[in-house]
């Protein structure tokens, strides 16, 4: 994602469904909307909310593309294998 950009969460304003991340352009960035928005929850249009996406996702998703020198494996899996060594 550029640096100009950011990530903004479209949410149902009545439930706080998580409709849609979407990334914007800061200068085009507007977070009071008055659009409505369909609510799959709801199953009826609803006041969109926006909110920035949370700083910890962005970071998880740059982290998940550096390449993983240790391959995650389940805790059991880990902890049976040195009870044996
Ligand atoms: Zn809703």
């Amino acid at each position: 994602m550029p640096s100009n950009e950011v990530n903004v969460v479209r949410s149902c304003g009545e439930c706080g469904t998580e409709i849609e991340t979407v990334s914007v352009k800061k200068d085009n960035m507007m977070l009071s909307s008055k659009a409505q928005v369909w609510c799959p929850k709801c199953q009826a249009e609803r006041p969109e909310v926006l909110d920035v996406a949370g700083r910890l996702e962005s970071i998880e998703k740059e982290q998940r593309s550096y390449p993983k020198a240790v391959p995650a494996q389940p805790f059991s899996d880990r902890s049976s294998r040195s009870a044996k060594d």
